[in-house]
């Protein structure tokens, strides 16, 4: 049999050209859209201002859903983590991180991640797999239709950050393509200045997306300032060097308009990297490059089996943020959310078996 369309992740035009295929009016393609990414339907049968016949077509040869939630585990904070499974069995998870005024949903690019940051649990799945672009927006639908229900719009705005598993920028096109149905004004309607796309450091890809008109926001784990330390606790860095790196972000940086910033992020290892000394050198390097629309985020390590660092004090981590501030650069620390059910950043390796699941 052939497999079934995944439509959740088609374009516009490549919904009209398959409705087109069908013999069926150019029309019905603007109401599956709205279906799909509107009311965030993932059956055509719910599509009920379709002909029957029209539903049933459908059902026959193409999907609305293809991703399958398997555990829903909910922090004592709030957050919840969902490991979800594709139609080719690998593991994608995703994270609902609920503040005050806003919601944030972090989700995966990739189901594993070839990358091998050391103090990272995601890298010990490698890669599994890219996620296509339907893959990536049904995270979304998911989360928000678990909270909210289906049809229903959420009462404050939907942030999105690609933080989850995977390096997003060795999955560009379908992580571009998903950008732009997720803006759809009929659809989901997040707009990419509500997103975040987090990278490793894809040097030839920063510059790309550099370029794009449209685009979300970036950060950079960068995580050490020396070359000699990030070879070892990012090993991409053998691949492009904190110069190239510097040089990517400069460019970045040249397309902010008036009052933007973007990010790095540092994950602060006891002992490891988060000296006074190393951070006088990270701030050193970030002015030496005139990265002064940068800000840093400390990222305080979450720990994991068999992951061997523990996070930094929290002296040290002040100590860190408060030389950086004194040498000019805004530094925020971000609070750990999800910790206990394997939530958190860097804790994404489609662990099962939490107390707090709940499916
Ligand atoms: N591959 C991309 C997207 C992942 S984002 C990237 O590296 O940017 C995940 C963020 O969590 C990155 O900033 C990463 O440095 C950070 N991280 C990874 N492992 C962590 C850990 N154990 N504790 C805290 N942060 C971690």
């Amino acid at each position: 049999m052939e497999q079934k369309r995944h439509l959740t992740g088609f374009g516009r035009e490549e919904m009209e050209e398959f409705i087109k295929d069908l013999g069926e009016p150019r029309f019905r393609s603007k109401q599956i859209i709205k279906g799909l990414r509107g009311h965030r339907l993932r059956e055509f049968g719910e599509m009920t201002d379709l002909p029957l016949a029209l539903r049933e077509k459908l059902a026959e040869c193409a999907t609305a859903s293809s991703l399958t939630v398997r555990s829903r585990y909910v922090s004592i904070d709030g957050t919840r983590r969902y490991l979800m499974e594709t139609a080719a069995g690998h593991p994608v998870e995703t994270v609902y991180i609920p503040t005050a005024n806003r919601d944030t949903i972090c989700f995966s690019s990739q189901s594993g991640c070839p990358l091998k940051c050391e103090f990272c649990l995601t890298a010990k799945l490698g890669l599994l797999s890219n996620l296509t672009a339907g893959e990536i927006v049904e995270q979304i639908i998911i989360v928000l239709n678990d909270v909210y229900g289906e049809r229903n719009e959420a009462p404050h705005g939907t942030n999105l950050v690609a933080m989850g598993a995977g390096e997003p920028f060795l999955n560009f096109e379908n992580l571009l393509k998903a950008v732009d149905i997720l803006a759809e004004e009929d659809g989901l309607f997040i707009v990419p200045r509500r997103i975040t796309v987090s990278t490793a450091g894809i040097v030839p890809k920063i510059r790309e997306f550099s370029a794009l008109e449209a685009r979300p926001n970036l950060a950079i784990s960068i995580s050490a300032p020396t070359d000699e330390l990030r070879d070892v606790l990012m090993p991409i860095n053998k691949r492009w060097n904190l110069a190239e790196l510097m040089s990517a972000a400069g460019e970045f940086q040249s397309t902010l308009r008036r009052g933007e910033t973007f990010t790095f992020e540092y994950v602060l290892l006891s002992g490891v990297n988060d000296s006074p000394a190393l951070a006088r050198k990270l701030a050193g390097l970030l002015k030496r490059h005139g990265l002064l629309k940068a800000k840093v985020n400390l990222i305080p390590h979450n720990p994991a089996d068999p992951l061997p660092y523990e996070p930094s004090s929290k002296e040290t981590v002040a100590d860190f943020k408060a030389i950086l501030e004194a040498e000019g650069i805004p530094a925020f620390v971000r609070t750990p959310r999800g910790r206990d059910i394997f939530a958190a950043c860097g804790q994404l390796a489609a662990r099962t078996g939490s107390a707090e699941a709940d499916v």
